[in-house]
């Protein structure tokens, strides 16, 4: 008999799919530990169990209580199968299981059950019963909500069933709680289509959004902030990615942003809420009531003046089957609609109070993306040293530029023997004699001059030439400070950077950011 000091468990992962897949337990021979017998227990030693015959014994007692534990439990389930679900049926699940694992203990043995292995066993058989419920409960949710009823009935022959609960209640009441919760969902679908351009609006006059070249100074002081090289070589590979995902980052940060316990997405969705109902209550009034006006007619022309207001679905225009139930108190149906839309506002005013980055996620469209597209317009890289074509949306024909050029190490290009990172920016290499290859060539040397002549995207692109046109401090301070980082993410050599590179002040590379 082997003594071990682990705690003791039953492999449940085992038991739990055999249960499923054959409806028998089975034990793991390699985790099959279990209890001593409780008489024994204050030594508090844990027994393993090797010899195979009283294994087999074990796995057998634990197989019949496993099922009758089973056959008990969906008994029990299939006598409230066609009850309307109830909290309750969760305990009593766990009155049933206790009953059968007290009356399994209370049998003389040799070993106890673990607690966490009845723990596991009970987990199983709640997950499988909760299947169970959420069927129940869906099937009760349905038969009870309203809109789902009227879909349902107008399907039948005969209105008799809505007939039914009409009878039982005012049906001006009725009417307005049903008319009411269509337009709670159109009113929010409002909601939803117009928050990104609201958003939108509120932030395309910030500074960062101002122009390309004045988000690119801002990511570019933040990313000098950050000081982090993985965070340069993801905005030199795809700058475009790293802009937008600045963008969406500060969209995110200004949505989320609470005053007065409202976030600004928050103060921006009521601010529609809250339009659309008083719109809506403008136009139940306008609606006029005469004595000869019938409640199906009142209903077409609302349904004409709110289709301007919120989009009104097909189940709205379901509705208008209601009108062959007669509503005769149309004024009193209107104080009705108004009182509920008022109380809909309230209630939906704390919860849109509360939206933030998730809400803004569910968004159809993206604010951010609205400010990228505009704002990003060309998203051209130089072939040398990938900076960032400087056009927008008014990008005059196909040609791209931009205005300073980064060192050319920066985007991997080095010097053929030395394997050193190259430190002159692409103005002043297309200014001097020098030659340059690569991938694009077939590794064959081409004139920086004549670096037109290797294909149309080279071509496309417009560097100046000039040897005075060193790349701005701030990029040789990036060059200086991550140097090593480049060499070891190209897999080439640091180059000897100059002292005046490496000495730049923190103003200095800062004033350099904005041209
Ligand atoms: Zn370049
Ligand atoms: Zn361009
Ligand atoms: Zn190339």
């Amino acid at each position: 008999e082997g003594i071990s000091g682990e705690p003791d468990y039953v492999n449940y992962e085992s038991i739990n799919r055999n249960l499923l897949d054959k409806e028998q337990v089975k034990i793991d021979d390699a985790d099959y530990v279990i209890d001593e017998p409780l008489q024994r227990r204050h030594h508090d030693i844990k027994r393993t169990i090797d010899d195979a015959e009283e294994k087999q014994f074990i796995q057998t007692e634990i197989e019949s209580l496993s099922l009758t534990i089973k056959y008990d439990i969906n008994e029990y389930l299939d006598k409230i199968q066609d009850q309307d679900y109830d909290a309750h049926f969760l305990w009593n699940i766990k009155e049933i299981f206790d009953k059968k694992i007290k009356e399994f203990d209370d049998q003389p043995k040799k070993y106890n059950l673990s607690i966490k292995f009845k723990v596991k066993m009970f987990s199983h058989y709640l997950l499988n019963a909760v299947d169970h419920f959420e069927r129940m409960q869906k099937k009760y949710r349905d038969k009870n909500d309203l809109k789902k009823l009227v879909d349902r009935v107008y399907k039948l022959p005969t209105y008799a069933i809505f007939m039914g609960i009409f009878t039982r209640c005012k049906k001006e009441n009725i009417a307005a709680n049903i008319l009411c919760d269509s337009l709670e969902n159109a009113i929010l679908t409002s909601v939803k289509e117009l928050l990104p351009q609201n958003i939108y609006d509120a932030l395309k006059n910030k500074d960062e959004f101002n122009s390309k070249l004045r988000l690119i100074e801002k990511v570019m002081y933040d990313l000098k902030i950050e000081r982090s090289f993985k965070y340069y070589i993801e905005y030199i590979e795809n700058t475009a990615n790293s802009l937008e995902s600045w963008v969406e980052k500060y969209v995110q940060n200004y949505c989320s942003k609470e005053k007065n316990y409202q976030t600004m997405l928050g103060a921006e969705a009521n601010k529609i809420f809250n339009n659309k109902v008083e719109s809506l209550i403008m136009c139940i009034d306008e609606v006029l009531v005469n004595s000869t006006i019938k409640f199906k007619e009142w209903l077409k022309e609302f349904n004409n003046n709110a289709k301007n207001i919120i989009p009104l679905t097909d189940t709205f225009l379901n509705l208008f089957g209601m009108a062959e139930v007669e509503v005769k108190d149309i004024e009193y149906f209107k104080i009705e609609i108004k009182k509920n839309l008022r109380r809909l506002q309230q209630s939906y005013g704390n919860i849109l109070n509360a939206w933030g980055v998730q809400e803004l996620d569910s968004l159809k469209e993206k604010p951010y993306k609205m400010i990228s597209k505009t704002l990003l317009g060309c998203k051209k890289q130089c072939p040398f040293c990938n900076v960032i074509c400087s056009w927008t949306l008014d990008h005059p024909g196909k040609k791209h530029k931009a205005e300073r050029h980064y060192p050319a190490g920066i985007a991997g290009f080095c010097w053929p023997k030395s394997k050193e990172l190259i430190l002159d920016s692409c103005n002043e290499n297309i200014a001097s004699d020098k030659y340059f290859r690569c991938a694009h060539t077939n590794f064959k040397n081409v004139k920086y001059k004549e670096y037109k002549s290797v294909n149309n995207y080279y071509r496309s692109w417009i560097i100046e030439s000039d040897v005075s046109y060193e790349a701005t401090a701030y990029w040789n301070w990036v060059f200086a400070n991550f140097s090593k980082d480049f060499a070891e993410h190209y897999g080439l050599k640091c180059s000897k950077i100059p002292s005046k590179w490496k000495n730049l002040k923190e103003e200095y590379v800062e004033n350099s950011i904005k041209r």
